[in-house]
Formats: structure tokens, sequence, C-alpha cells
């Protein structure tokens, strides 16, 4: 295989030279080939994204085969995000495609169905009349129509169109600031429930979560299925905000969704929140995504504006574990050069990255309430490694978890997590700077650091006198046991167990 640098280890050049923020691509149209899964592979995609709102079930399914079918050809572990429609309101079908609302024009939204016209539409699912009160705004197509309240009678919402506009079927229906009170399991979220039980997923992202309760629910529902996907709060909302430690507990990463969360919140107030949600997601050691227009005119044009360059850079800095293309690269016209072009901002920006800033964060929320045995683990090998200026940490970790750890103090060193088989790659893949190999699976703790050892030679991270850093468990392979740390100067002897 033209990738890889040696026979023994499965480690692809281009990995090496990856930016360590991780990117997350919707996959659509411009990219659900075959063709177009390696090109956005080779340009640094890390996991893929289905937006389960979007498209057919066959269409994800194949687009599921494709990512799989691809990352293992190409020898990398890829992950799997799949997005639940989650609950939102809609406006229904219309008499025409468009229906255009005039300044200052009376207008109803009505729970009876209806085809929508110049008077009234129907929306869905039911419960709209009991999140606002008369003087609420209600937006159309995320602020493309603009309503008042001005009464709410059995159930009909009486408005004054403050916005005209054109106006679409099924488009969304915000009540900015308001608490939704309708059941998170809308028909359409179950009916993606049922896709997730039905495929090969790695993320499962909850669009407008409230609570943790919301997580909790989604969980349990999935585990009847024995589904254990890593549950993507995302924070669109600001309920969710406002309960964003909770919601923070309860799932295994976030999202800054900045699209909805701008039409949700007053836009000013989007880049305090972004920054707030990822340093308390680094606080307590769980992977966040920073989404939505961060190469927004790529869609269209060859090369990013000024400011997404900028917004890209800053998120990073920001301490984001991956960031994400939606539009840019499911039906954009240079995808793969959005791709790229994160990448290369991704990596200027992770050179004057503030590592010991990120750890510290980590460091002090870990510490609350006495340091867990693996946590201290963690801390050691990432600090150790700079002072010993090591070329490497490495890593065992069957599940993921000690890799997922160590990673959550930001090493400015390489780190690699040495895994037995791909899946576990998957599941690290949102995961700030992890370089997944698949190695043998060692059964004794010496054959696993000769191991080590070779790998670094081999891949040529580091050369013979260099020093590496190595963690594991012991016992090997129960997750959540990292608690040994080794230093190791190349070249490690090779021993014999007889
Ligand atoms: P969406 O979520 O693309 O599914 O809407 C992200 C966002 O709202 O930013
Ligand atoms: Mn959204």
């Amino acid at each position: 295989m033209t990738d890889s640098d040696n026979s023994n280890y499965l480690l692809p050049s281009f990995l090496k030279s990856r930016a360590r923020t991780r990117i997350v691509c919707t996959i659509g149209p411009a990219t659900g080939t075959p063709t177009g899964i390696k090109r956005l592979i080779r340009a640094g995609m890390s996991v893929g994204r289905l937006n389960l709102s979007h498209g057919s079930s066959e269409e994800h399914h194949s687009y599921v085969k494709i990512l799989r079918e691809v990352a293992s050809e190409m020898g990398v572990a890829v992950g799997i995000l799949a997005d639940l429609p989650g609950p939102k309101y809609r406006v229904g079908e219309m008499e025409e495609p468009e229906i255009t609302l005039v300044n200052g024009q009376h207008f109803v939204l009505q729970r009876e169905p209806c085809e929508g016209n110049a008077e009234r539409a129907n929306v869905w699912p039911l419960g709209l009349h009991k999140d606002i009160t008369n003087g609420s705004s209600v937006l159309i197509d995320e602020g493309e129509i603009e309503l008042k309240v001005e009464e709410i009678k059995s159930e009909q919402i009486h408005c004054r169109v403050t916005l005209g506009g054109v106006m679409k079927p099924n488009k969304a229906v915000t009540a900015p600031g308001n608490t939704t009170t309708v059941d998170y399991f809308t028909p359409e979220t179950v009916n993606a429930l049922g896709f997730v039980e039905s495929s090969d997923i790695d993320f499962v992202g909850l669009s407008y979560v409230r609570d943790g309760k919301d997580v909790e629910r989604v969980r349990a529902h999935l585990r009847r299925s024995d589904k254990s996907p890593q549950l993507v709060a995302k924070i669109e909302i600001q309920q969710a905000v406002d309960n964003l430690v909770e919601i923070l507990a309860e799932s295994d990463a976030v999202m800054v969704a900045r699209g909805d969360l701008g039409v949700e919140l007053p836009f000013e107030r989007v880049p305090a929140v972004q920054k707030r949600i990822i340093r308390i997601a680094n606080e307590v050691g769980k992977p966040v995504i920073t989404a939505t227009q961060m190469m927004e005119s790529m869609i269209v044009s060859p090369t990013p504006t000024r400011a997404e360059a900028t917004d890209v850079y800053n998120a990073v800095r920001d301490g984001t574990d991956a960031i994400m293309l939606s539009a840019e690269t499911s039906v954009g016209k240079y995808p793969f050069k959005a791709v790229q072009a994160m990448t290369r901002i991704a990596k200027r920006a992770e050179r004057y990255l503030e590592h010991p800033m990120l750890a510290e964060r980590r460091q002090k929320a870990a510490a609350k309430g006495g340091l867990a045995v693996d946590d201290a683990i963690a801390d050691g090998a990432v600090s150790t490694a700079v002072h010993l200026n090591a070329k490497a940490i490495l890593a065992f970790t069957k599940s993921g978890s000690t890799a997922a750890r160590v990673a959550a103090y930001r090493p400015s060193k390489p780190l690699l997590a040495l895994i037995t088989d791909f899946g576990a790659g998957a599941k690290l893949a949102l995961r700030w700077g992890v370089i997944p190999v698949v190695v043998e699976d060692h059964r004794e703790i010496q054959d696993m650091f000769t191991a080590a050892s070779e790998l670094v030679i081999e891949t040529k991270i580091a050369k013979e006198g260099d020093v590496i850093v190595a963690v594991a468990g012991l016992p090997i392979g129960v997750p959540g046991t990292t608690n040994l740390l080794r230093v190791i100067t190349l070249p490690e002897p090779v021993h014999h167990n007889g």
C-alpha cells in the first residue's frame, strides 16, 4: 500500500501531517462517493457526519457503507456522527411553494393541519402556544420572517407580521429565548433513532437538547437495542446554555451549534457562549465541536474569507477539539479545498496553542473531590513528556479511554493511541490530537513496550537515544484502569518471555 510507511504498523504517512484539531465533514451529494470520501480523508477529515433531518435512510446507509469501506482500505480510523432532528417546530404544507407575507398584516399559526396561505399556517408538533406569551417574537425560517404574538386563543396563535418575506413549506419556527415543552421523541426523531439502531454509528448528535434528562432518555432508548454510541449534545437554544453543566455531565461530547444558537440568542452573544462551552468541556475532559458557517463562503468560492480564516484560527486557540463543515462539504462547490483550508489554518493556530493553560483547565477540574489515579497518570505523562523532551506519548488503550484521558491534558508532544481494532479508533475520532495506530493485541506488558519502541523507530517519530513516554493500564484490556507510566529510552532491549 502506497500510503504506508512500513509493513508492521498501520500508520499512513498523511496521518502524521494532519492537524491535531479534528475535522468533522457533513456528507452529502458533493462528497458521498468512494472517491469523494477518500479525498475528504486525505484532506484531513476525522469524522463523517450525516444529518438525519435531510435525505433518505437508503442514502444514509450508503454513506455509512462507503465511509467504513474507504476508511478501512486507507488504514485510517474514521468516526461517523449522525444527527437526530430533535424537537423543532415547523410550518406545515403550503398551497404554493412560496407565500409572501407583508409587514403589518395579520397571520395565524394554528394547531389544525391546513395548507398554508397568506392568512394562516399549521405549526407542528403541537405545543408552541404553551411556549410563548403575548408579545413574544416568533421567527420563521431562521428570521426570514418575523412575527409578534398578539393573542393566543384556543391553541391558535394570532400574530402581526413585523418583518415580511417569503414563507416556504416545512421551514423552522423559533421563539427565541423560550423553552420548548414538546416531547424530545418527535416522530422524526424516533425514526432517526431507528436508523441509528439499524446502522453502525459512533456518535449521535442530539439537536435541540434542553437538559440532562433529554440526553439520559436518548441513551436509555438506544440501550434497549444494545447500541452505545457516544452522545453529542448540540447546544443550540438558550435553555441548553442555561443547563450546560448538567447536559455535559450526561453527554460524551458537545457541539457549539452556532447556526441555531445565533437565531435563538442575539448573535452578539454567540462568541462568548462559544468560549464558555469550550472552556467547560475542556475542564470536564469531554470533546467539543465548534460548528457552522466556519467556511461558509467556500460553498461557492475556492478560498475562505479573512474573517472565516480568523474564526477557525480562534476556535482552535479557544481549545476546541473539533471544527465542523456543513453545507461546505455536503453540497458545496469546493468541499476538498474547504477541508484543506481548515487543515492549514488549524495547523497554523496549533503552533501557538497555549498547552499549559489548557492543561490547567483540566487539572483544576480533575482535582476537585480528589484526583483519580487515571487522571493523575494522564497528567503525569503529559508533563513528563515535556520535562524529558520526549518525542511522543504512546497510550495503550483497548477501549480508547486511556488515550482520551491523556488528550484531555492537551499534550504538546505527539499522542499515539495504540489500539487493537479500528472500532476503538473511530470512537477516538473526536478527540483532539490522538493519532490512532492499530497494533497486535499484546498480552504481556513488556511486549507492549517493545512494540511501542519498534513503532516509533519504524515510523520515524523517534530515533535511537530518544525518549518516549508510554501509558497503560494493568490488568491489560480493562477500561478505566490507567495506572502505569513508563519512560523508555530507545532502543528498548528486546525481552524474551520464554
Ligand atoms: P444543524 O446544527 O446544522 O443540524 O442545524 C448545527 C447548528 O445549528 O449550528
Ligand atoms: Mn442546528
